[in-house]
């Protein structure tokens, strides 16, 4: 009998690129192993929906176990992969057995990086469980300090202020979530954040957690009840390194995702791939989807190069911001109804490279869409036309 193929890691990667294996006409036993006890779920909505109430696993589900059942994916829960070895083309679960592979996929995302050991209430939030944890100490009143002002400390901010809990975000840096958003846009989110009530404090050093208060290098001493760290994302890398693959900040691939070894693919948050010659790792829900398609048809062999452009989204109250492409140093910004902001990023062509936008609602969406077709018709665009709210984005279209 042939040796199956195995995805590591039944996450939103994992799952995508079983139901892509299916799909796609692979007939041959497939077994996705996962440490979580769920099937694979997307985690947007845990900082969201989940944590205000109105989302549930279901909800959030990428392929429910009947599904998994019908497209006789093999659902290996709770049983984390501890060894791989390359060289024999096999690897080992916690619970002891050996499996063979004939193709492998890693996709093991990532856990919360974690503060150093303290006395405090700290909460984290990666996965469905430690959403659930966090919504059940989160009451009207609520005292919380956010460590971290990324998109968990934001999204979570945004999420709790609407359950009522008072809030105070710290954040290291000068700039909200400044290593990847604009700052015009960093400095709408403060706004944003400040006149919900949020208190904001930047350029801020922690120096201890006790169990009822975060304490400051400065001396200062925030009260509170919860603590959530939201202070980046640490890859999965351990099992890669352990049996010996090309590893950076996340696990090497080529150009069709392919690791230093044998049958074995990454994709996801974990994978580390190549722009321009430049290695970089995409945490989005949108590489997520992308890489696992994309490692799943290569392991079916198509040998395809990887070619996408990458986006993200955040909501926020009821603000929506989206992004698209790459940000280049020649920006142009078009203001948006509702005191919202659309941002242009060009290439030395007047080409358009990249998009960023926040604004009410899901309005920005559209134009995200929109930017997303111009950034691949290549075509020179006028910078005084870009910051035109009157000059509609289609007209370069249509043309
Ligand atoms: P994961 O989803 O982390 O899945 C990896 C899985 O592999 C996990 O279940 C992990 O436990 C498992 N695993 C690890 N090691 C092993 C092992 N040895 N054996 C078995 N299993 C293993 N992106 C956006 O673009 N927009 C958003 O609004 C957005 N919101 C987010 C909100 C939250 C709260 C979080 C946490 C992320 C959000 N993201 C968002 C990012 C997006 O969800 C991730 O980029 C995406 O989940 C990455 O998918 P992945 O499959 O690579 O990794
Ligand atoms: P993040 O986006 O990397 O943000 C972490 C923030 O915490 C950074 O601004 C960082 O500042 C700051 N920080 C780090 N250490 C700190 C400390 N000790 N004290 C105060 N601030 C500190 O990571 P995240 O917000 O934790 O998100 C984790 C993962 O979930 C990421 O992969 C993220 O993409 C994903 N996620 C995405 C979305 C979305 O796309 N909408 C939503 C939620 C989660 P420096 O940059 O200066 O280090």
């Amino acid at each position: 009998m042939n040796a199956p193929l195995v995805i590591v890691g039944a996450g939103h990667a994992g799952g995508r690129a079983a139901l892509t294996l299916r799909e796609e006409g692979y007939t041959g036993r497939l077994i996705l192993i996962g440490d979580e006890p769920h099937a694979p779920y997307e985690r947007p909505p845990l900082s969201k929906g989940v944590l205000q109430g109105s989302a549930d696993l279901a909800g959030c589900s990428l392929c429910d176990g009947a599904r998994l059942a019908a497209l006789n994916i093999e659902h290996l829960a709770s049983n984390p992969v501890r060894l791989l070895e390359p060289q024999h083309q096999r690897l080992q679960l916690a619970d002891g057995q050996w499996l063979p592979y004939a193709g492998l996929l890693l996709a093991t995302g990532g856990r919360a990086r974690r503060l150093p050991p303290s006395e405090g209430n700290v909460l984290y939030l990666r996965t469905h469980d430690e959403a659930l944890a966090l919504r059940a100490a989160l009451r009207p009143g609520t005292r919380l300090v956010i460590v971290g002002g990324g998109f968990i400390g934001l999204e979570v901010a945004a999420s709790a202020r609407s359950l009522g809990c008072e809030m105070t975000v710290l954040e290291a840096g000068p700039r909200l979530a400044g290593r990847v958003l604009p700052p015009v846009i960093g400095e709408a989110l403060l706004n944003m954040h400040r006149s919900q009530g949020v208190d904001v404090r930047l350029n801020v050093v922690l120096e201890s957690i006790s169990p009822d208060a975060v304490w400051l290098v400065s001396g200062e001493r925030l009260p509170c009840d919860v603590v959530v760290a939201g202070i980046g994302m640490q890859p999965n890398l351990e099992l890669a390194t352990q049996a010996g693959l090309e590893v950076g900040q996340g696990i090497r691939v080529d150009a069709c995702l392919r690791t230093s070894a044998p049958n074995i693919y990454a994709a996801g948050d974990v994978c580390e791939f190549s722009v321009n010659g430049l290695y970089q790792r995409q945490e989005t829900w949108r590489n997520a989807e992308a890489q696992g398609r994309h490692a799943a048809l290569n392991l079916l062999g198509r040998e395809l190069a990887f070619e996408a452009v990458h986006g993200f989204w955040s909501d926020q109250y009821d603000w929506g911001l989206q992004a698209v492409g790459v940000m280049t140093p020649r920006t142009v910004s078009r203001p948006l109804a509702g005191g919202g902001v659309l941002l242009f990023y060009l290439d030395a062509d007047q080409r358009l490279q990249g998009a960023c936008g926040w604004a009410p609602g899901n309005s920005v969406a559209r134009d995200i869409k929109l930017c997303e077709r111009l950034i691949t018709t290549a075509m020179p665009l006028s910078e005084a036309s870009l910051a035109d709210p009157e000059r509609s984005l289609k007209h370069w279209l249509r043309g």
